[in-house]
C-alpha cells in the first residue's frame, strides 16, 4: 500500500525563487484552465480535458499571448500536474461530487509543486538529511531520517507553501500490514460537542477547543484578523502610500496565517493522539456513528463548533490507522437512534432533548450518562457497514 509522509524542508534562496516562480506558474495555469472551462461551458462548446488543454496552451494560447512565454520556464511536470488537478476538480464538479472548483489565490490556497519519478531508471533519491527533487536539485530536510532512503520506494511527491514555510510530502510504497490479533473487546465511540468523544469503555476525551490554550489563541486570531481587515481598507484606498501599506498588509496576513497554522497543528495533533490511544489496545473492532456533518452545519448554533471539532478529519485519521493495524472499522447507520435507545432494555425515548445530559429510562428505571449510553449502543448495534 501507499503511505504519505510530510515534513518541512529548507530550500536555499535560489531554490525558494525557483519554487515560488513555479508555484506562481501553476497557479496561473490552474486558473486559466478553470476560466477556459467556464467560458466553453457558457458558450456551449465541448469540454477540454487535461491533454487537450495542454495542446491548446502550447499551440493556440501561447502563440496568441507571447507575453505569457514565462509559463515555459518552470518545471514542465509540475505545470502538467497543475493542469491534471484542475481537470479532476472540474470533473468532480460535473459529477456533482463537489462545488465549482475555486480559483487559486496568491498566499491563500497556493497550488503545490509536484514531482514524479521518471521510471525505474531515474528514481527519486533521498538521503537522511536531503532529497533530490527534479527541477530543484538537493533540498535539505528539516527532520532528519523521516523519509525512507531505500532506492525506488518514493513514487511521487509535492512541495507546498504554508504560512511562509515549505513542506515536502512524498508517497512511498510500504508492505501491507498483517491483521492484528484482537486483544480487547470492540469499542463504540460517541462523538459530540461537549466532549469530543466518549468511549464505551468509559474513557472520555474532552473538547480541546474549550481549553484555555486554544481559546486564547482563537481570541488572538480574531484580533489579528480585525487588524488585517482594517489594513486591507487602507491598502486598497490609499494609492499614494500604496507600497508601504501593502507591505504592512502582507506582513499582517502572514501573521494571521501563522496563527491559523498553529491552531490547525494543535487540533490535528489532538486528533492523532486520540486515534492512537483508541487503536493502541488493539480492540476487536471500532464502531463510530456516521455523523451527518452537513446536516449539523445547517444548524447555525452548531456549525462553528462542528467545524472546529473536525469530525471528518478524525474519521480520516481513524480509517487510516485502523487500516494499518487491520482493525475493522464499523460505521453505524445514521438513522440508528444511538442516543435515544436505552442500552439496558432497548426502549426508545423519542422526546430526549439535546440538553438532557443523563439518560433516565422510564421503562427499566436505570440511569446512565447520555454519551456513555450512546457509545455502548454504538458498540453493540448490528446496523453498520465497514468503512
Ligand atoms: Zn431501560
Amino acid at each position: 500500500m501507499l503511505k504519505s509522509l510530510k515534513t518541512e524542508v529548507k530550500p536555499t534562496p535560489e531554490q525558494r525563487v525557483t519554487l515560488l516562480k513555479a508555484i506562481g506558474t501553476c497557479r496561473f495555469v490552474y486558473n486559466l484552465f478553470l476560466a477556459e472551462a467556464d467560458k466553453r461551458y457558457e458558450e456551449g462548446q465541448k469540454y477540454m480535458g487535461a491533454y487537450d488543454f495542454s495542446i491548446w496552451l502550447n499551440h493556440e494560447y501561447l502563440p496568441r499571448n507571447p507575453d505569457k512565454r514565462w509559463i515555459k520556464e518552470s518545471n514542465a511536470k509540475a505545470v502538467k500536474q497543475a493542469i491534471i488537478n484542475a481537470d479532476s476538480a472540474y470533473k468532480r464538479f460535473f459529477k456533482n461530487q463537489s462545488g465549482h472548483p475555486k480559483f487559486k489565490k496568491k498566499g491563500v490556497n497556493e497550488p503545490s509543486y509536484y514531482f514524479v519519478r521518471n521510471g525505474r531508471n531515474q528514481p527519486i533519491v533521498c538521503e537522511r538529511h536531503r532529497i533530490k527533487i527534479p527541477g530543484l536539485g538537493w533540498v535539505t530536510l528539516k527532520e532528519y531520517g523521516y523519509f525512507p532512503t531505500e532506492t525506488n520506494v518514493i513514487h511521487s511527491g509535492s512541495i507546498s507553501l504554508h504560512a511562509g514555510r515549505f513542506f515536502c510530502s512524498v508517497l512511498v510504497e510500504v508492505p501491507n500490514p498483517e491483521p492484528v490479533k484482537p486483544q480487547t473487546e470492540g469499542i463504540g465511540v460517541d462523538l459530540g460537542i461537549k466532549s469530543f468523544a466518549v468511549v464505551s469503555d468509559g474513557r472520555e476525551f474532552p473538547n480541546i477547543n474549550k481549553t484555555r490554550k486554544v481559546r486564547k489563541l482563537e481570541k488572538k486570531l480574531k484580533r489579528e484578523q480585525r487588524r488585517l481587515s482594517r489594513k486591507r481598507g487602507s491598502h486598497e484606498k490609499n494609492s499614494k502610500k500604496g507600497k508601504d501599506s501593502s507591505k504592512r498588509y502582507n506582513k499582517q496576513r502572514l501573521k494571521v496565517q501563522k496563527l491559523h497554522y498553529r491552531l490547525d497543528c494543535i487540533r490535528k495533533d489532538y486528533l492523532r493522539q486520540m486515534v492512537a490511544s483508541l487503536v493502541k489496545a488493539k480492540p476487536e473492532f471500532v464502531a463510530i456513528e456516521d455523523l451527518n456533518v452537513s446536516g449539523m452545519m445547517k444548524n447555525r448554533h452548531l456549525s462553528k463548533a462542528v467545524t472546529q471539532q473536525n469530525f471528518r478529519g478524525f474519521r480520516d485519521f481513524l480509517t487510516r490507522k485502523c487500516k494499518i493495524y487491520g482493525i475493522p472499522l464499523r460505521v453505524i447507520d445514521k438513522w440508528y437512534p444511538s442516543s435515544k435507545t436505552c442500552h439496558f432494555c432497548g426502549r426508545v425515548k423519542s422526546d430526549l432533548k439535546l440538553s438532557d445530559r443523563t439518560y433516565v429510562c422510564e421503562s427499566c428505571g436505570r440511569l446512565i450518562g447520555r454519551d456513555l449510553n450512546a457509545a455502548l449502543n454504538i458498540r453493540d448495534t448490528m446496523r453498520y457497514v465497514f468503512a
